[in-house]
């Protein structure tokens, strides 16, 4: 939930569509005080807060990398741009460098995949084809 405090866009999102949805309620929104909005105003605020939403929902991870070892985060996994491991600021990741990063993450997966199929099929008890 912090990080979707923390990002601008999705609060944004929200706080518009919350505005949206009291104009279009009660014809007025809150915000340092009672305002009265036309119709229009709060669906067009209340569409905006959607698009807002749905572009910080589809936006890319914003990668960095961090120069002392050489590991790749996402951004929102940094302290506020910095280095969880060595506490140093990080520089933004190449498209190659990221390329990478996910080929591994993939990897990664289909090796778990794997080796939980295997193990599957170790404990799965073998079905004794001269019983009959
Ligand atoms: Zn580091």
């Amino acid at each position: 939930m912090f990080t979707f405090i923390s990002n601008t866009y999705f609060a944004c999102g929200v706080l518009f569509v919350i505005e949206g949805s009291l104009g279009i309620i009660l014809g007025k929104t809150y915000f340092r005080g009672w305002r009265e909005v036309s119709i229009l105003e709060a669906i067009i605020t209340f569409l905006l807060g959607i698009a807002l939403i749905y572009y910080d929902l589809k936006r890319k991870p914003y990668y960095v990398k961090c120069n002392k070892c050489i590991k790749i985060f996402k951004y929102e996994e940094t302290i506020r741009g910095k280095c969880p491991n060595c506490n140093i600021k990080t520089k933004k990741a190449t498209k190659k460098e990221i390329n990478e990063y996910e080929n591994a993450i993939n990897q990664k997966e289909v090796e778990i995949l794997r080796e939980e199929k295997e193990a599957n099929n170790i404990t799965k008890p073998k079905k004794n084809q001269k019983e009959r």
